[in-house]
Parts: structure tokens; C-alpha cells; sequence
């Protein structure tokens, strides 16, 4: 999907069909269909198939998150440069936040402002695999 649409263009309490939406949202069916395809739920197997407003606007609010700049599994987004960078290798910390959540903070190798990334606890070996650095977890200190 090249551009995103306005998911306020979805009205919560209608219900639409793939025409329906293809014609709201000026594109093609087989686009919506494909929408289908990447998640987009629909009412039941019955046709014409029928599409919830509510659930068309999550839908295209969610293929916008995606869209924003992605950062790739080595960077980190910089709130100062609005771009994902990639982190200075000597200043990366991973923090242990909760129980089950952990905390990645690292200043921008371009501007070097700080940049942080929440992530799984559980994911913790993968993320600093893609960060290519290993380093002991440090507990948050409280107060
Ligand atoms: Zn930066």
C-alpha cells in the first residue's frame, strides 16, 4: 500500500462492502481484498462479504502505524532527528523496566540526543542480537 488513507473516513456505525470501500476510499477491490488478506476483518463468510466500519478505521489507523518510518531491528528511533538512526555502540543500556518489560537507551550516533525503545524482556537476546551488542541487563534503580 503506497498511499494511507484517512481511517476517519470509516463511519463506526456503518458496515461496508468490498465495493462499498473500494469506492469510499478511491481504490481498487482487489486492493481491499488484499486489505482482507493483511488482517482487515470481516462480519462472516456470507457475501457480499460485509466489513465493519470500526473495524476498516483500526484497520487503516494500524497500516498507518506501520507505515510511519520503520525502524529497522539495528536502529532506534530519534525523536530529535525524527528519523530512525543507529544507536552509538558504547552508549547503548538495557534497562529491566518491569517483571516483564525491558527498556533499550542509546544516544543517536547522528545528533546524539537520547533515544529509547521499549521491548519484551523475553525478547531481550534477539533485540541486542540485531543491535549486535551484548550486555548485562541493569536492574531500573528505584527513587
Ligand atoms: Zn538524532
Amino acid at each position: 500500500m503506497k498511499r494511507t488513507h484517512n481511517p476517519n473516513k470509516s463511519q463506526i456505525h456503518r458496515s461496508y462492502t468490498v465495493e462499498d470501500v473500494a469506492l469510499r476510499f478511491g481504490v481498487h477491490k482487489r486492493t481491499v481484498r488484499n486489505w482482507i488478506k493483511k488482517g482487515l476483518a470481516i462480519c462472516d463468510d456470507k457475501r457480499p462479504l460485509l466489513i465493519l466500519g470500526t473495524e476498516l478505521r483500526l484497520f487503516l489507523q494500524q497500516q498507518r502505524k506501520v507505515h510511519k518510518r520503520k525502524c529497522k531491528p539495528s536502529e532506534l528511533y530519534c525523536l530529535k532527528c525524527r528519523e530512525p538512526r543507529l544507536p552509538e555502540q558504547y552508549t547503548i543500556e538495557f534497562i529491566e523496566e518491569t517483571s516483564t518489560k525491558g527498556r533499550v537507551m542509546a544516544a543517536c550516533s547522528v545528533c546524539n540526543s537520547l533515544m529509547n525503545k521499549y521491548f519484551k524482556l523475553e525478547n531481550l537476546t534477539s533485540i541486542q542480537r540485531d543491535l549486535a551488542v551484548i550486555l548485562p541487563l541493569q536492574q531500573k534503580h528505584i527513587g
